[in-house]
């Protein structure tokens, strides 16, 4: 297949709406476990043996020097995760970026291949262009916390199966509980529909705030979906603009 109509085929299987939801039951976890302790799961007891991260010593992100040792060491039990079958086709977990105390939390569906091999959540296009969004309303990247409802790429950019998404939900409602943002920002349709428990599109639902984990909750598009339809990147820029405000990020003009 021709790179762009592989590429357009990959990006109707992340966002198209054949879309599964996952039942209620399976996001119904027990509230999030305190961060040194390690979270219930169905697959094996995550090891820092089993960790993949691909280089040993010290950061190499900036921000992670300034998390507190307990939101260190909650990183690398995810980053030994080995919950799902992705665990073997990762490159490396993407575990999230950004202070461990900020008042927006960014959510994404799952690292793409750009992710994966940086180790970064949104660093391709898409994340290009929510980096120069947030920039356009004064706010940086850093000072954010970017996570996804899958730690680990899906092969092929697959849309994520039911129960990857089951065995990684615990790991983001612990980084909620750990942050305690006063608004979670879904992004796109996967994310949004999987956090709300929804079958109710983006498109209706976007702009719009509401609560999911216990959390103030306002959905807006995915930044891949706003690169193939720049007609809605005026409602991108303003409903990222409103999550700032919400948030309380926006610098007083
Ligand atoms: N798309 C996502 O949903 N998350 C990323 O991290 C990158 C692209």
């Amino acid at each position: 297949m021709k790179r762009p109509l592989k590429r357009h085929a990959e990006m109707e299987l992340l966002f198209g709406a054949d879309f599964l939801p996952i039942s209620k039951k399976a996001l119904a976890k027990p509230p999030a476990a305190p961060l040194a302790t390690p979270a219930t799961g169905s697959g094996p007891a995550p090891s820092a043996a089993a960790g993949s991260r691909p280089k040993a010593g010290p950061p190499s992100h900036p921000w992670e020097k300034d998390w507190p040792p307990a939101f260190a060491s909650f990183r690398d039990e995810v980053l030994g995760c080995t919950r799902c079958g992705l665990c073997s086709s990762r490159t490396q977990v993407v575990f999230g970026t950004g202070p461990a105390t900020t008042p927006l939390l960014f959510v994404g569906e799952a690292p793409g291949q750009d992710e994966d091999l940086q180790g970064e959540p949104f660093v391709g296009r898409a994340g290009q262009l929510l980096t120069s969004t947030l920039k356009k309303f004064g706010v940086e990247r850093r000072q954010v916390f970017i996570a996804n409802i899958l730690k680990c790429r899906p092969p092929g950019n697959r849309t994520p199966a039911p129960d990857e998404m089951a065995a990684c939900m615990p790991w983001l409602q612990r980084q909620i509980a750990a942050i305690q943002p006063k608004l979670i920002c879904g992004l796109g349709n996967i994310a949004v529909q999987t956090l709300l428990a929804t079958k109710t599109g983006i498109t209706k639902l976007r702009g719009r705030l509401t609560q999911a984990q216990g959390a103030p909750f306002f959905p807006t598009f995915h930044p891949a979906y706003i690169l193939r339809n720049m007609s809605e990147l005026p409602v991108f820029e303003a409903d990222i603009r409103q999550a700032l405000d919400i948030a309380g990020l926006l610098p007083a003009t």
